[in-house]
């Protein structure tokens, strides 16, 4: 059995306390949320903080008033959120995991999930014999092994979904607020995957009010029951009448990040949704998807289902718009 590390755990109850806390314990501290990715990777020592800080006491963290959502809620409550707008957000909630997770799971925790790579999420004693990875107490990439970067893949559902809808993260640090669009809280690097420095808290997610426009979210796992995303794919569109005024085709579990594949939502303008118009923004999306091989299914299968994803999601919408 994997065993935790002995930390200390602390408790603060505002968001200036959590902040105080976080200084005085300096970097070998992290906060945690549901703690359901932290601490199964505590225990395979990915991250090995001496200092755990929990944000789940804070009640700011908790809000949930229609189109701003508080990072520690749950992942429960999101997939049951009410109005039809939300959907895409619900679905992807609904795809994290088991219930039991989702009911410890938050938002904040999904969107700063650690990218996830075959030679990475095992045990400290696996990844060892290997001579560990460049993601962790190793110097080199098993999947790219000259490369001088990590390729572990961003495995959210829920971020391309933030993505995609345009939604703003708002955050606070000892430098004071700021709020940064989803699409720019990601770096398409596996080890610097947040432009979040460890000391900034995500505090609430601000979502676009309805205007026109809707979203859904597809996914791509091995086991239908539960498991990560090998592909996920948010499509948003703003309707300006029968036509697409705008669209965002955001990709999940093919690279570090969510990538959004402006190509394919600029295939989709100006026109309705139409069996041309959803294959070629298909074919657009399935250019730049290049899955490594350093998750579930072979990589070229994966790519292909780019196209297949982007095209159910498409078709999904073209439903949901003309009914
Ligand atoms: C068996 C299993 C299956 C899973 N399947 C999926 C899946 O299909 N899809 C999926 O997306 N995820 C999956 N997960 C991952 C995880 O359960 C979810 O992503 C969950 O939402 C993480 O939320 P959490 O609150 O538990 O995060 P935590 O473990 O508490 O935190 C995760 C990271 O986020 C940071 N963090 C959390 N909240 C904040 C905040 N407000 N501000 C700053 N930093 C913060 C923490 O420091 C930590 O680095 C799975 C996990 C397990 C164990
Ligand atoms: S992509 Fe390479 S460096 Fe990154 S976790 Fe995988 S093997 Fe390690």
């Amino acid at each position: 059995m994997l065993r935790l590390p002995s930390f200390t755990y602390l408790q603060p109850k505002s968001l200036s306390e959590a902040l105080r806390m976080k200084s005085d314990a300096g970097p070998d501290s992290m906060f945690v949320a549901g703690g359901t990715d932290l601490y199964p990777n505590m225990k395979r020592r990915h991250q090995e903080p001496k200092t755990v800080i929990s944000l789940m006491g804070i009640p700011e963290l908790r809000r949930l008033d229609g189109w701003t959502v508080g990072t520690c809620v749950t992942l429960t409550s999101l997939s049951n959120l009410p109005t039809f707008q939300h959907s895409a957000i619900a679905t992807a909630a609904r795809l994290v995991s088991t219930p039991l997770l989702r009911n410890m799971g938050t938002l904040g925790g999904n969107l700063c999930l650690d990218t996830r790579c075959n030679y990475y999420n095992q045990s400290y004693e696996w990844r060892k014999s290997i001579d560990f990875c460049m993601k962790k107490d190793g110097h080199i990439c098993w999947v790219a092994p000259s490369s001088p970067r990590c390729w572990a893949v961003s495995s959210s559902d829920v971020a391309p979904v933030m993505v995609a809808l345009g939604a703003e993260y708002r955050l606070v640090g000892p430098q004071g607020e700021r709020v940064v669009p989803a699409g720019r809280f990601y770096n398409n690097d596996g080890i610097n995957y947040l432009t979040k420095q460890p000391d900034e808290i995500l505090v609430d997610v601000r979502l676009p009010r309805p205007n026109g426009w809707d979203a859904v979210y597809h996914k791509l796992r091995r086991r239908g029951s539960f498991d990560f995303p090998v592909l996920g794919v948010a499509a948003w569109v703003q309707w300006g009448g029968k036509n697409v005024a705008d669209a965002h085709i955001v990709l999940g579990g093919v690279a570090s990040y969510p990538q959004e594949i402006p190509d394919a939502g600029a295939a989709l303008n100006g026109s309705p949704l139409t069996d041309e118009s959803i294959a070629a923004a298909a074919e657009a999306a399935y250019r730049p998807s290049k899955p490594m091989d350093n998750t579930d299914f072979d990589l070229s299968w994966r790519k292909q289902m780019t196209r297949v994803y982007v095209t159910r999601a498409l078709t999904e919408l073209r439903k949901r718009h003309v009914g």
